[in-house]
């Protein structure tokens, strides 16, 4: 159970606040009703960041005995999320929507912001997110270019992901999990084996 996960960076300061060094040993305060837990180090289905393919690999997890609750502690968040945000960059595959809404949210950008760059309105960002309409390839290659030229901790990686424009491929039955270490924010791709 993961009740109230909130992705924003602001939101995990309790959880942070929660891991205490004790004897050695890292014990965690339940967020739900203070008894300390020993967390394990885990791969976490991160669900919480609105992608459905996206593992933390290297998160702490603590599982609350006395009330249930189940305490993800997740280091750096805000370096996490920009891990994944570049990761996303360089996807194999054709953007979904879900990943432009996680790369606008990064971004801190609205549909209107975001549409202003693309020459589009937010009514057109909305259906790509909901997935009412394929980004097109074009705007899926300069989206990509786009989020690391806005955000100057990313800027360095426009050579490498114009590169990658190249390897693209824009099957949309060839599906990928993303694997995100996050002590030393290196991330994979493993391609999923389509039902069919
Ligand atoms: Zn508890």
């Amino acid at each position: 159970m993961v009740p109230g996960l909130d992705i924003r960076a602001g939101a995990w300061k309790n959880k942070i606040k929660g891991a205490l060094q004790s004897g050695g040993k890292v014990t965690h305060e339940c967020s739900n009703c203070g008894t300390l837990v020993k967390p394990v180090i885990c791969t976490h289905h991160y669900k919480e960041s609105g992608l459905p393919n996206v593992y933390l690999q290297g998160v702490e997890v603590a599982d609350c005995a006395a009330c249930g609750n189940t305490d993800i502690t997740i280091p750096h968040p805000r370096k996490v999320h920009r891990a994944i945000t570049l990761a996303i960059a360089k996807s194999p595959a054709r953007l979904t929507g879900r990943e432009l809404r996680f790369l606008r949210t990064h971004l801190g950008y609205s549909g209107d912001q975001l549409a202003a760059y693309l020459h589009t309105d937010k009514t057109k960002i909305s259906k790509w997110e909901k997935g009412e309409d394929r980004i097109g390839p074009s705007n899926d290659r300069l989206i990509r270019l786009l989020v690391a030229a806005l955000d100057q901790d990313l800027v360095e990686n426009i050579p490498v992901i114009a590169a990658h424009l190249l390897n693209i491929t824009d099957d949309p039955k060839q599906n990928w999990t993303l694997n995100i270490d996050v002590e030393n924010l290196t991330y994979s791709y493993q391609p999923l084996r389509s039902a069919a």
